[in-house]
């Protein structure tokens, strides 16, 4: 079975890879045929001596859109709010996406459909079987290719007019300047605080407008930057993201998609209302420059989505630019001479911290040692604190594990020691003073916190007890224990 879905998923890819030759032929063939009949129409019909039979006769198109773009963008091409001018504003327009994934993808998509001149898209991952319930321009014979190739060859086969540009790296405060420099507006389709904080920022000393985007579980947030795109310690520019967001969140608070888990919708509506707005600010803009100066100050307003709530767009209006911004105030000492040393700490900033490193050796074991204590006494003599989220344990758990999720775990308040009316209810009363406790959580980094927080309650009594955790966390379980564990 095994060689058979190989076989397959190699025929697949070559299926793939032959359709996205045949593409680039059509397209070159297409580019050649292309600027001889436009080189003839520009002189006119008068100089035809090299023009070819089926050429000859073709009246002179007089139209600033070629046939087949009015056929294309037919049905937004009549509404007000693009017309023609929108539409040559697109045209001329070089738009850069910074991440291809859950945003990324519908943003590019529609952005590719309504005709953009250039799109630009940036990441340096490649394409996961765990990313395609949300990331849809991806697809299953894609897993394992870059994502920004598997975007591109999708957004291609949607618009073959566009001219694309893959950057397949991340961006980083070194190459920020040379990628962003060359594009008109950013779409930050990112999912880090460490990432936005660089975007805007080289937004701000670039002048480029930012349309930000963030969406996490069932929750999301939309807000135009940067708008309009004022120099530096200019007052008439539109606020940065420092000016919203002066501080990061706190580091422990920030989880990713991976962990915090995200529902596709909601992550696609978020890139949709990115690709909208960016089309707004194009269309109504003047073309040269892209975005255009208005006459009026913007007030900016923050779009908050949830997708539980009875009233799930909410919309908050805010401030124009901070005096005392980091980034876009007067005073501002950011300079692009600086971003590019890499002096700028992103990930110091924002305080993300390498993997927790609190226990002690001895405070740890293994999950193979783990499972030897388990095959050995029954849960009733020790007992097993599954810390991770309630939805992660339900999915798959050690048997005899108890949640009790780290957050809870968190907001409890302390106990004092050697109370008799302090057992937390999660604890047995039929467990023995003795009995150890081990605490597991996902990756090996909460369920350090967690042991950390249970001496501090006092669970160890003095030192009597063994309170530890499992090293690795469900993941160390996996490859240790049970290969067939659902991870997520
Ligand atoms: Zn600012």
């Amino acid at each position: 079975m095994g060689s058979v879905s190989n076989k397959a998923e190699q025929l697949q890819r070559k299926i793939v890879q032959a359709e996205k030759e045949l593409q680039d032929l059509r397209k070159q063939l297409a580019e050649l045929e292309s600027p001889t009949l436009h080189a003839d129409v520009d002189q006119g019909l008068g100089s035809t001596s090299d023009l070819s039979e089926s050429t000859k006769d073709l009246p002179e198109w007089k139209w600033p859109l070629r046939e087949e773009e009015y056929l294309r963008y037919g049905r937004q091409l009549i509404l007000p709010t693009v017309g023609i001018k929108g539409q040559l504003n697109l045209k001329s327009t070089a738009v850069l996406i910074v991440g291809a994934g859950g945003l990324g993808c519908p943003a590019a998509a529609y952005l590719a459909g309504a005709g953009v001149g250039t799109l630009g898209i940036v990441d340096g991952d490649t394409v996961e079987m765990s990313n395609l319930h949300r990331q849809i321009a991806h697809s299953t014979s894609r897993v394992g290719m870059m994502k920004v190739d598997s975007l591109i060859e999708y957004c291609n086969g949607l618009n073959p007019e566009v001219a694309y540009a893959p950057h397949r790296e991340h961006l980083t405060p070194q190459n920020a300047e040379s990628i962003v420099s060359k594009y008109d507006l950013v779409l930050d389709c990112t999912d880090h605080p460490t990432s936005r904080y660089l975007i805007s920022d080289i937004c701000v000393l670039l002048q480029k407008t930012l349309v930000s985007a963030s969406a996490l579980r069932t929750d999301g947030q939309l807000i135009v930057l940067n708008n309009p795109p004022a120099a530096q310690g200019a007052t008439d520019g539109g606020p940065c993201y420092r000016c919203v967001f002066p501080k990061p969140p706190p580091a422990d608070s920030v989880v990713s998609c991976g962990e915090g888990g995200i529902l596709g919708p909601v992550v696609g509506v978020m890139g949709v209302l990115q690709a909208l707005e960016a089309i707004k600010l194009i269309a109504a803009g003047t073309g040269k420059p892209a975005i255009s100066i208005p006459k009026e100050p913007v007030n900016p307003s923050l779009l908050l989505f949830s997708a539980t709530s009875s009233t799930p767009f909410r919309s908050i209006r805010m401030r124009s630019r901070r005096p005392n911004c980091f980034a876009c105030s007067p005073g501002s000492t950011l300079t692009l001479k600086e971003l590019n040393s890499g002096s700028l700490d992103y990930v110091q900033f924002c305080g993300v911290t390498s993997p927790v490193n609190v226990l002690k050796p001895e405070e740890r074991i293994t999950a193979k040692e783990y499972n030897d204590i388990l095959a050995k006494q029954s849960s009733k003599k020790h007992l097993l604190l599954d810390v991770r989220e309630r939805e992660h344990f339900n999915i798959a758990s050690i048997p005899g594990a108890i949640n009790v999720p780290f957050s809870t775990l968190q907001s409890r308040n302390k106990l004092t020691p050697n109370d008799e009316n302090s057992r937390p209810e999660y604890i047995p009363e039929s467990l023995p003073d003795d009995a150890p406790i081990f605490v597991v959580c996902r990756v090996g980094n909460d369920s350090q916190l967690a042991t950390q927080r249970l001496k501090e309650m006092g669970l160890d009594g003095g030192g009597g007890r063994f309170v530890g955790d499992i090293k690795g966390g469900m993941l160390a379980w996996k490859h240790e224990v049970d290969k067939t564990l659902p991870f997520t």
